[in-house]
């Protein structure tokens, strides 16, 4: 007999989900788990197999009405720290890709665990968002355990449920960074346009974009995530689908392009490459050109050599 290695061990829960608690369970009853499995999904995807998932995926008669944003607290992440408890993405120096993908599959079904034995859960958010994944929690075609009265309603004598949607950090004092962004806004927007059953606006209770504040948990989604804020995240990203509605592709500047042609190709200089555009190119408020990818923001100078910006800080990458 093989023992399945623990691919999350310094993954402890202890004291998480500050911004969760029994009441969220709202008038669905725990069920005795023995008789009724979790719901749980346990997929990492990215925006494009998000979008193709949504696109085939089966909401039954009633499907959701509304989207509930909810933020982690612990685990936090080390770009939206809390002071203590897990941190999502520690511990994932010198992990590639998949490597990170798996380690956060297994720290998302330590979720699942700590749902079902701390709270007696048998059910949880639909969806976990970060920086490089959208995750399935619980079924899209059940109503969720995360935001009490929000996670269903009758109104009119007709039912109607949310997708709660976790983003994954402490919000309280930093925005979503933009790839995180990115991720909600698309899941927002994907989901939007397949059912068509809300608007990417700001709601009344139980319609379009609602937060956990507005039911019983005035800390979620964080102060920093204000009604204004996520609501633009979904509209920008809603306007970067195309009719597939997969994100549009975005070219590279000419500008930029021609920096990296001239280069023979430099840009892959000491393994750094900055990956897809995420924004059409802009001339900032110092009059250079300016592109942000996936992984860094490309800067045009003056003599047409391109500045790498990682983290704020100008990378010396000069090609
Ligand atoms: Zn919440």
């Amino acid at each position: 007999m093989t023992t399945t290695p623990d691919l999350a061990p310094n993954f402890s829960l202890h004291g998480a989900f500050p911004f969760s608690s029994a009441d969220d369970a709202g008038e669905i009853r725990a069920r005795t788990l023995a008789v009724t499995p979790f719901l749980y999904i346990g997929q990492a995807l990215t925006r494009e197999e998000f979008a193709r998932y949504v696109a085939s995926y089966d909401f039954g008669t009633i499907p959701p009405a509304f989207m509930v944003f909810h933020h982690t607290g612990i685990p936090s992440t080390k770009a939206a720290p809390w002071p203590s408890g897990a941190v999502w993405d520690d511990h994932e120096d010198g992990l590639n890709d998949d490597q990170i993908k798996a380690k956060r599959l297994a720290q998302l079904a330590k979720i699942r665990d700590f749902y079902a034995s701390d709270k007696g859960w048998d059910r949880g958010p639909h969806l976990f968002v970060d920086d490089k994944w959208i995750y399935c929690f619980t079924p899209m075609d059940s109503i969720g355990i995360h935001a009490a009265e929000g996670n269903s309603t009758h109104v009119g004598g007709t039912l109607k449920y949310s997708i709660g949607i976790e983003v994954i950090g402490y919000f309280e004092k930093v925005q979503w960074s933009a790839a995180v962004a990115r991720n909600v806004g698309f899941v927002a927007a994907a989901l939007q346009r397949r059912l068509k059953t809300f608007e990417l606006r700001r709601g009344a209770k139980w319609a379009d974009l609602n937060s956990h504040r507005d039911f019983n948990k005035p800390a979620c989604p964080g102060a920093a995530i204000t009604e204004d804020f996520y609501v633009r995240v979904c509209v920008d990203a809603a306007a970067q689908l195309d009719a597939t509605g997969q994100m549009k592709a975005l070219s590279v500047h000419p500008q930029l392009l021609g920096a990296w042609q001239a280069s023979g190709g430099g840009w892959l200089k000491d393994r750094l490459t900055p990956g897809l555009p995420t924004v059409p190119a802009f001339v900032g408020k110092d009059g250079m050109l300016y592109q942000g990818y996936e992984r860094s923001v490309a800067r045009l100078k003056a003599d047409g050599v391109v500045d790498w910006l990682l983290l704020n800080e100008i990378a010396a990458m000069s090609i």
